[in-house]
């Protein structure tokens, strides 16, 4: 499932399936498992050859039109959709996505801001991934203006490499390249790309389109990028079948984000090829043409039957046209082909909520705590937990997961008030109630005065701003 989770200045909280919707200014994160998991294994041969653990670093798309990518804190690289649209070959992704471990590999951390300034941009890129769940979970009080403050700021402010540090970038990207078998031309390619957007000044306001230094690092590595003897094979660690996987998430992307009319006529009715099935499919869908959507889903599935992202794409669609059963159906055969794939649990048990019977809330709950055990972040998880202990006149339980929800996002004030809550209507299990009244003394402010705890501690040695 596509979910775009929406930066606002508008309190609502609803779950957009359409990227056409987002004005200017507004930033959104973009969830969807098919364009995560081709950029992972884009990213994972990289991570192999620098040396750096797969698991420490996370990838996200951002919808913005702006061509860029910069990693921010705790390593979490940050891809815009803009630059996904330009880059013209997955040569070009893996060129950026090296600069942005070569910075990572390099330990390029951000020597030149104060403490409170790297705080900003943690809590920025926090609170900008703690919104997704919030929207999805429909919950107005979770969403919060200037989300992404910190990271824009950030970015044109404080995420400042110098020139040294860019070439250092540059020559581990060439490098990283040079051992996957690619040739470093797809680096230089894409950055004369990005040099040529930052001139047309091709961006949105929040996101950084700017970078004075771009143009010195095109001829940098027009002038190194021979010293890197050129593959004419590859090394076999990029998987084969990655071009059209990602040209497929690209066609994908396009025909969430432009408008319908255009991708229809980009993907005429008479033409029965992949791309122009799976466009229509989600164009017809966003214009509320039920029929001819399922219709070109189900051609897809018939000739692709194994194909789990199509499976997905038609749940989608059976979700957001009220066939909730339908929905539910397939995504728990999904969830038993992909049973480590969070981001599907989660929209699995999502539909499971939305159908509301005791049976159902209650398989949603066991798939949300195993999705808790993976990854205690995933901040929908709580907020779905908390509708079911609600439906179930569980109060305290319910009030529980909203206050560790709350902690998430660092909204301490709020999370402290829930777990009062939970300790006054009662909570069953005496590992939550103590759960409850450890979060009910979490200490709100005087952070001048305190050390940084742990987590604070490591993100901020962890922090690593990178930009393209
Ligand atoms: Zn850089």
């Amino acid at each position: 499932m596509l979910r775009l989770i929406k930066h606002l200045a508008v309190i609502c909280a609803i779950l957009l399936t359409c990227l056409a919707s987002y004005g200017d200014d507004d930033v959104v994160l973009i969830r969807d498992s098919e364009i995560e998991d081709v950029l992972i294994d884009i990213l994972n041969p990289i991570l192999d050859v620098a040396g750096v653990s797969r698991k420490s670093v996370k990838i996200y798309v951002l919808g913005s039109k702006t061509v860029n990518a910069f990693a921010t804190f705790d390593r979490t690289v940050f891809i815009c959709a803009g630059l996904l649209f330009k880059a013209e070959k997955v040569e070009h992704i893996v060129g950026v996505l090296s600069h942005e471990i070569g910075h990572i590999a390099c330990e390029h951390l951000i020597r030149h801001i104060g403490m409170a300034e790297r705080s900003k941009i943690l809590s920025g890129a926090l609170m900008l991934l703690g919104i997704g769940a919030g929207m999805m979970a429909g919950s107005p009080d979770l969403v919060m203006g200037g989300v992404l403050g910190g990271i824009a700021m950030g970015t044109n402010t404080f995420l400042y490499h110098s020139r040294a540090e860019e070439e250092a970038a540059d020559n581990k990207a060439m490098e990283f390249m040079q051992k996957l078998g690619l040739s470093s031309r797809g680096l230089l390619e894409i950055t004369e790309i990005f040099a040529l957007s930052a001139r047309l000044n091709i961006g949105e306001k929040g996101l950084p389109n700017t970078h004075p230094d771009i143009e010195e690092r095109v001829n940098y590595l027009r002038s190194n990028v021979d010293r890197y003897k050129q593959q004419t094979t590859r090394s076999g660690k990029i998987p084969d079948g990655i071009e059209e996987r990602y040209k497929r998430i690209k066609v994908k992307l396009w025909a969430y984000s432009a408008p319908i009319e255009k991708v229809l006529a980009k993907y005429p009715k008479n033409d029965d090829s992949m791309e122009t099935l799976y466009a229509r499919a989600i164009a017809l869908n966003r214009r509320g043409d039920f029929n001819g959507s399922i219709t070109c889903i189900n051609i897809l599935i018939s000739r692709f039957p194994k194909d789990p992202y199509l499976a997905e794409t038609k749940a989608q669609i059976l979700y957001e046209n009220s066939r909730i059963a339908e929905a539910v159906m397939l995504y728990r055969r999904l969830v038993a082909m992909k049973k480590d794939d969070v981001l599907l649990n989660v929209t699995f048990a999502n539909a499971l909520v939305k159908s509301g019977d005791i049976a159902s809330l209650n398989e949603a709950e066991k798939v949300l705590h195993n999705v808790l055990i993976k990854d205690r972040t995933e901040l929908l998880a709580w907020r779905l937990l908390s509708i079911i202990y609600g439906r179930r006149n569980e109060y305290g339980e319910s009030a529980l997961m909203l206050a560790e929800s709350a902690l998430l996002r660092e909204n301490k004030n709020e999370a402290i008030a829930q777990a009062k809550r939970a300790i006054k209507y009662g909570l069953k299990s005496p590992g939550q109630r103590q759960r409850a009244e450890y979060i009910a003394q979490v200490k709100t402010s005087n952070r001048k005065s305190k050390k940084p705890s742990s987590t604070d501690k490591n993100n901020v040695l962890s922090l690593t701003a990178a930009k393209l």
